[in-house]
């Protein structure tokens, strides 16, 4: 497992684009390891034309933009990219993906990308959160009585128990073990 504790704690640098980039900082191989894996297929495909960012819901309320994300790929920014909160910044929503004339599919290099940050110790600290309580109660929030008594007034049945045996062999087989504890303590940095 690539990553340490010591580098989950590790403070990203912030995004500055009034400053060069320094040959230290490139990684040259990092846009054909994304590109390699399920998913990140579409990547070497951008034209960094800026279309999924002119149509993205949450680059038009805070500085996010997929285009930016994309062209610090395709330069090699691999700490710039998955250290910090801006890859976990992206709702999911597909705008991008439909805007796309080159079919790059940034949702799934998103997630591409998510997963190697989780692999690595840089798991956003909320998604840790939740995978501890998935671990914990099966389920990504604790069942409350609240919750239970607005089920029986709509005429939901109760909640179902999980089954925390089959989901501890899900969890020990399929190297879920391995990120969590990659990102030991991160749940506590918000
Ligand atoms: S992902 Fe597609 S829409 Fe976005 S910059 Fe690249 S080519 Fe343009
Ligand atoms: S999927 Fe993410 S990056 Fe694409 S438009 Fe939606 S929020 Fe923006």
């Amino acid at each position: 497992m690539e990553g340490s504790n010591s580098d989950s704690v590790r403070k990203p640098k912030p995004y500055r684009s009034d400053v060069p980039v320094r040959d230290a900082d490139v990684d040259s191989a990092f846009k054909y390891e994304v590109a390699d894996k399920f998913g990140g297929e579409g990547l070497l495909r951008c034209l960094k034309c800026g279309a999924c960012s002119g149509g993205c819901p949450v680059g038009s309320v805070i500085d996010y933009r997929p285009r930016r994300v994309l062209g610090n790929v395709l330069l090699g920014l691999r700490e710039q990219v998955l250290v910090g909160e801006n890859l976990w910044l992206c709702a999911a929503c597909f705008t991008c993906e439909e805007r796309c004339v080159q079919e790059v599919n940034f949702t799934d290099v998103v997630t591409v990308l998510r997963n190697m940050a989780s692999e690595e110790g840089h798991a956003a600290p909320g998604y840790v959160k939740m995978a501890k309580t998935v671990m914990e109660h099966g389920r990504v929030s604790k069942a409350t009585g609240h919750v239970g008594k607005i089920r029986e007034e709509l005429g939901l049945p109760p909640f179902s128990e999980p089954d925390m045996e089959q989901l501890h062999k899900i969890i020990q087989s399929s190297g879920f073990l391995e990120i969590i504890e990659a990102n030991e303590g991160r749940e506590s940095e918000e």
